[in-house]
């Protein structure tokens, strides 16, 4: 109770170009190792780096949507180091004057207790690296993902717990689908966060030495880093030890993290100006062009959902944490012309199947036309509330074409009453008791009725509509 915890973090996010930051070869991921690499992107000695012009323009995209300064003047510095993935024992990335400076994201929300601003210090362009595979006693180098292009987000240390940590993480990987410039899939790396955690005295205001977690993927194991490293440096303290500024590799399966190496500083990679790339100035008509490309970010959805679809706070806060909901919500409430009504089928239905299936909402494949056309059918009487979720149902885990498959099965509702006339005619002749104890003023006993007609209807009238039909069968 005595510490509190700091942590800041470094996100790197592949772009989604097509071609790498400083040459044509493909950015595609999976190929087989070392067909999509170049004199360029290996490091031979006399090639020169053209830059990507897609790579600014995706910075500027992120800087204007986590608010950030972007800089007019901005160049490329050398970052020297020697590592097997790095053939050209320096990376290309930016140092001095990085793209875009000083924004924030906003975390939070009136239901977890009020909102909080993490602040973005910076983000810069750089080129990844190759991939080492470590098998058996060998080594195997893959340098097709050398030179693909990255931004790195880099925040203050602004995030308390474990659970902000996981929470930022996830709104900067919505926001960065939102877009267009990633793909954010963690499990393929194209979203990895490097976790700076420190502790200091409850109310102090001077920053503890901090230790470094690199490349975590996932939001789960975010979380448990900064809670775990946390506990662990407050117990050295609390021993009288000191904690020494390092970079630690965080072991999610143990959830403990070994020391790695001494933290290296920026002296150490004695950075200098890149001197093949020339800096760059940007003309106010050119971020302005980019910013008008951004579109409707996730907070200022979830605002327009609430103050003008009239969607609940709880509802909207859900349906914008996934690019999938927003994107399932908004064609159906287009297709239905209610969004309250759609909400509610993606609050319901939609999360249930997610959840019985174990299906990640990116990984829905039916059609939002299918969920629309089950509202319609189901809001214009044509079938029965159960009908329309079991005909979701099937929807969602055969992508059947709804209004086929309730042909098929005859769920449709009866046009004429013809049909429900005679089965309750039959079920009246061969229920006398049950009627009498109605006519006798037990209203309980018509329930059982209706239940009796239903079955033999097979869901193909609605209760009211045969509750209706048994009263005026019965008074005349
Ligand atoms: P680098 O790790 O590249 O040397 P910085 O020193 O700028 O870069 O810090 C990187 C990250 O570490 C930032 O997200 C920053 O907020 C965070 N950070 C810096 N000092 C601390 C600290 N004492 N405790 C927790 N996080 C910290
Ligand atoms: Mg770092
Ligand atoms: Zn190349």
């Amino acid at each position: 109770m005595k510490y509190e915890t700091v942590c800041g973090l470094e996100i790197h996010t592949e772009l989604l170009t097509k071609t790498k930051i400083f040459c044509s070869c493909s950015t595609a991921f999976g190929g087989e190792a070392n067909t999509q690499c170049c004199e360029i992107c290996t490091g031979m000695p006399g090639t020169l780096p053209s830059l990507n012009k897609k790579v600014c323009e995706f910075a500027v995209r992120t800087g204007a949507a986590l608010h950030c300064e972007i800089n007019r003047y901005t160049k490329f510095d050398r970052k020297n180091y020697f590592y097997p993935d790095l053939p050209k024992a320096y990376q290309i990335s930016q140092l001095y004057i990085p793209i875009c400076q000083n924004g924030y994201v906003e975390i939070g929300d009136s239901i977890k207790g009020g909102k909080k601003r993490v602040r973005i210090h910076e983000i810069h362009m750089e080129e990844d690296a190759g991939k080492l595979i470590h098998k058996d006693d060998k080594t195997l180098i893959n340098f097709n993902r050398c030179g693909v292009p990255l931004l790195e987000i880099v925040t203050e240390p602004d995030i308390s717990t474990g659970e902000e940590a996981a929470e930022f993480t996830q709104k900067l990987r919505d926001i960065l689908r939102f877009c267009g410039v990633s793909d954010c899939k963690m499990q393929e790396g194209s979203l990895r966060a490097d976790v700076n955690v420190s502790v200091r005295p409850k109310g102090s205001d001077t920053l503890g030495t901090r230790t470094e977690m690199k490349n975590i993927n996932s939001f789960k194991a975010i979380k448990n880093a900064v809670l775990h490293e946390a506990k662990r440096q407050i117990s050295v303290l609390e021993c009288g030890g000191e904690i020494i500024q390092q970079t630690r590799r965080w072991d999610d399966r143990e959830n403990t993290s070994y020391p790695m190496r001494i933290k290296e500083n920026a002296p150490h990679y004695k950075y200098f100006p890149e001197p093949d790339i020339p800096p760059l100035t940007f003309s106010e008509e050119y971020i302005e062009s980019v910013r008008a490309t951004l579109p409707e970010l996730p907070d200022e959805k979830k605002l327009r959902y609430i103050t003008k679809l009239g969607l609940t706070e709880y509802d909207a806060d859900i349906i914008c944490s996934d690019l999938a909901f927003i994107k399932l919500f908004e064609k159906t409430a287009e297709l239905t012309n209610s969004p309250k009504e759609s909400a509610n089928w993606i609050m319901g239905e939609v999360m249930r199947m997610l959840s019985v299936t174990q299906t990640l909402p990116e990984n829905m494949n039916f059609r939002a036309e299918s969920l629309g056309e089950i509202i319609n059918l189901l809001s214009a009487g044509k079938i029965t509330r159960s009908t329309a979720k079991e005909t979701f149902e099937q929807v969602f885990v055969n992508g059947v074409d709804p209004s086929e498959y309730i042909k098929q099965n005859g769920l449709e509702l009866q046009n004429n009453s013809d049909e429900i006339l005679a089965v309750v005619r039959s079920v009246i002749s061969a229920n006398p008791k049950a009627v009498d104890e109605y006519l006798g003023g037990k209203q309980k006993a018509i329930g059982f009725l209706i239940g009796q007609a239903m079955k033999q209807l097979g869901g193909k009238a609605s209760p009211n509509e045969v509750s209706d039909c048994i009263k005026n069968e019965i008074k005349t």
